[in-house]
């Protein structure tokens, strides 16, 4: 049979770690893309697993091959997920420590379909017992739920998670999942109101007006065209041919209801999606003086029908501002820019606490019923990838400011891990230099000084503020930062000329330039008082959890989108630390979303952005091969007639008497003390080809 490994030159090796040149970008690249031309997706880096998205159904995920991977380890047989997900489980019952798996890649890499994977997997090969059927269900249903209500299609994924999310099954102590629970981040609620060229709204709009029945269209006045909606035509994209509406409708409605909604809750919960359609045609007037009246009354009326609210105070609310000036409150009215802008950060709002009571809902569904004793937990994470767009905007930075925060929660990781077992070995640790990223954190997110403080402190401050005003802060403060750079300080100095408008940062991954505009508004995330008091006095029980009157009486401000997004990081990378991590990176092989085609120039760059190159050289710093030495005997003593056909001393001994017979010289392996480790791939081949000619 030929060995994966003695088919190196045809498909490849299986971990990166083989490499002869390891420090080579292109040999990297060279041999992702033999493995690529074999449908072979799955190479490791270690126990890092990179994965190419092949953009068509493998014959590699069906129950036989979940059975092949049960309990076998890593080097054993191909790569795959499910040897990640396997081992994964396997060390969370042996070690009986908390798992997480990170999943991160660029849009369309394929890191929701690993995560379902990996679900899957779980699903299907652990032990159940009455109640877990139930919660297997449950889990897996939970995706079609959250895809429809924070998935869209967008140019670079017809299928794009506009959300990040961490998410943990439970496992009681027989190793059968009891227990659920999702956090989710940033959802994209902009996507509400404006879509790209050629991008959707979340499906869900386009799924009840595809497959919602005659009956409830007419309930929730609606007809079936997008292009009648105002917040669905941005994009003039109302279909897709690789989505089905229509089916995804019916699932989506049957998950709902496994998961546990009940009808009453699908009724109020679709009345908010479609409210949201009837805002975005709302329309407004300007009178001679220039103040703002309401042009479409039908609109109005079928929100006060929808939503359970007052009208008048609706329309009052869409159109006036509350303020409240020395103890005393005011009424102004909003001009035709202010009320559309009022209108739309309803419309969010409404769609984005939505979003979060719906993870709340599945979160109760899934939640542990039973104290379960001994349980331990497997995390996994899905989060948006590295992200540098023509035009880089808030969202983009906090997006890359995530990124950020896991390559450096992967650097003390990894290398905490590599320490750990050279010391469990008795090996002596040699030094892995290697760049940390802390400083492009600080630069972010330092009290007082980082770059979201000063947003803050910008927002804050009354008077005349602006976006350009706050760059100019930023120039003010961080000028002269290596990592932080602004027009003034690069033109000339650069490739790029830069805009006035923007400020660039020179992540670990690369540099990206974030355009200024619109991050103070995205940063305040504002939406007047009286329209949150309406929203306090609907009838729809969804609309009274979202919105608390508490908060309308409260006029402390609450926290900022940005600084909001930093504490949730905090409070995930603390949920991470205290775990054992295996990672998947996700690589998109082109832009096309087709099958067999291999982009060089965009797989370097994400090969660049996912610090893979880095990650080998910290891996093969010391050693390109650890094998435990049962293994190694095992596969290797037909080659030394002295340890054949059985040993029976020591293992260390058998392996030492193995290693002498077959010429390794001192600097080329050490002993640990249950494993021998591998300085060069070489050694290794030189080996395997001994034994492939026997
Ligand atoms: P991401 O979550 O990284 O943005 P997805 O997981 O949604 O990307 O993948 C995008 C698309 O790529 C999927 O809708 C699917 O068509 C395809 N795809 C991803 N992974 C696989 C896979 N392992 N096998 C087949 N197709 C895949
Ligand atoms: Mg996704």
């Amino acid at each position: 049979m030929e060995s994966a490994l003695t088919a190196r030159d045809r498909v490849g090796v299986q971990d990166f770690v083989l490499l002869e040149n390891y420090n080579s970008e292109a040999a990297f690249i060279e041999n992702l893309r033999r493995r690529f031309r074999e449908n072979l997706v799955y190479t490791y880096i270690g126990s890092v697993l990179v994965s190419v998205n092949p953009y068509k159904e493998l014959e590699i995920y069906s129950k036989q091959q979940m059975e092949r991977y049960r309990g076998v380890s890593f080097y054993e047989i191909s790569p795959h997920i499910y040897a990640l997900s396997d081992n994964t489980y396997r060390a969370m019952r042996t070690e009986r420590k908390d798992q997480c798996i990170l999943i991160s890649g660029e849009s369309g890499a394929g890191k929701t379909e690993a995560s379902k994977k990996i679900l899957l997997y779980y699903a299907v090969t652990c032990p159940a017992n009455d109640h877990m059927a139930a919660l297997g269900d449950r889990l897996l249903q939970s995706n079609p739920v959250l895809e429809a209500f924070g998935n869209a299609k967008t140019l670079r994924n017809d299928n794009s998670s506009r959300f990040g999310k961490y998410m943990d099954v439970q496992f009681d102590f027989r190793g059968a999942p009891v227990g659920g629970h999702i956090l989710n981040y940033l959802l994209e609620k902009s996507r509400v109101v404006h879509q790209n060229h050629g991008e959707r709204n979340f499906h869900i709009f386009y799924q009840l007006l595809e497959g919602g029945d005659d009956d409830l269209l007419h309930r929730l006045d609606l007809d079936r065209n997008p292009q009648n909606y105002k917040y669905l035509v941005k994009g003039n994209c109302p279909r897709v041919s690789s989505i089905s509406d229509k089916n995804n409708w019916k699932t989506v409605m049957k998950a709902l209801s496994v998961i546990g909604f009940s009808d009453e809750e699908v009724q109020k919960l679709l009345n908010i999606i479609a409210s949201v359609l009837h805002l975005g045609n709302t329309h407004f007037g300007e009178g001679e003086e220039g103040e703002t009246h309401i042009t479409t009354e039908t609109q109005i009326r079928n929100l006060e029908k929808l939503l359970g609210v007052d009208g008048s105070a609706l329309r009052e609310a869409l159109t006036h501002k509350k303020l409240t000036a020395k103890g005393e409150e005011m009424i102004s009215p909003l001009n035709f820019e202010q009320a559309m802008s009022a209108r739309d950060a309803l419309a969010k709002a409404m769609y984005g606490r939505t979003f979060t009571w719906l993870v709340e809902k599945i979160n109760q569904s899934l939640a542990l019923k039973v104290n379960s004793k001994g349980s331990s937990v497997i995390g996994l994470l899905d989060i948006y990838g590295f992200e540098v767009l023509q035009h880089n905007s808030f969202e983009q930075f906090c997006i890359n400011y995530c990124n950020e925060k896991l390559q450096q929660l992967f650097i003390e990781l990894t290398l905490r891990s590599e320490q750990e077992e050279y010391e469990t070995e008795g090996i002596a640790w040699e030094t892995v230099k290697y760049f940390d990223n802390k400083i492009i954190c600080d630069l972010i997110e330092e009290k007082h000084k980082g770059i979201i403080s000063i947003l803050d402190e910008e927002c804050l401050r009354p008077g005349e503020t602006c976006d350009i005003s706050f760059l100019e802060k930023l120039e003010g403060t961080l000028g002269g930062h290596p990592h932080f750079v602004t027009h003034k300080l690069a033109n000339g100095k650069t490739r790029r000329v830069m805009s006035r408008e923007e400020f660039r940062l020179l992540h670990y991954a690369g540099e990206v330039n974030y355009n200024v505009n619109g991050f103070m508004d995205k940063n305040n995330d504002l939406l007047n008082r009286n329209l949150k008091e309406v929203m306090c006095q609907s009838d729809n029980q969804i609309l009274n959890h979202c919105f608390r009157r508490e908060e309308v009486i409260d006029q402390k401000r609450p926290e900022m989108a940005a600084t909001q997004f930093k504490n949730s990081l905090m409070k995930l990378m603390e949920i991470l630390m205290s775990k054992e991590p295996s990672y998947v990176r996700c690589i998109k092989p082109n832009d096309a979303k087709q099958p067999g085609r291999f982009d060089e120039v965009l797989v370097r760059h994400q090969v660049k952005y996912l610090g893979l190159m880095e990650n080998l050289r910290v891996r093969r710093a010391g050693f390109a091969y650890r094998r435990r030495f049962e293994a190694f005997l095992q596969r290797y003593k037909p080659l030394c007639p002295d340890t054949w056909p059985n040993w029976h001393g020591k293992l260390a001994d058998g392996v030492s008497t193995l290693v002498n017979h077959l010429g390794y010289k001192a600097e080329e392996y050490k002993l640990g003390r249950s494993k021998i480790f591998i300085r060069f791939p070489k050694t290794l081949f030189t080996t395997e080809d001994a034994l492939e000619a026997k």
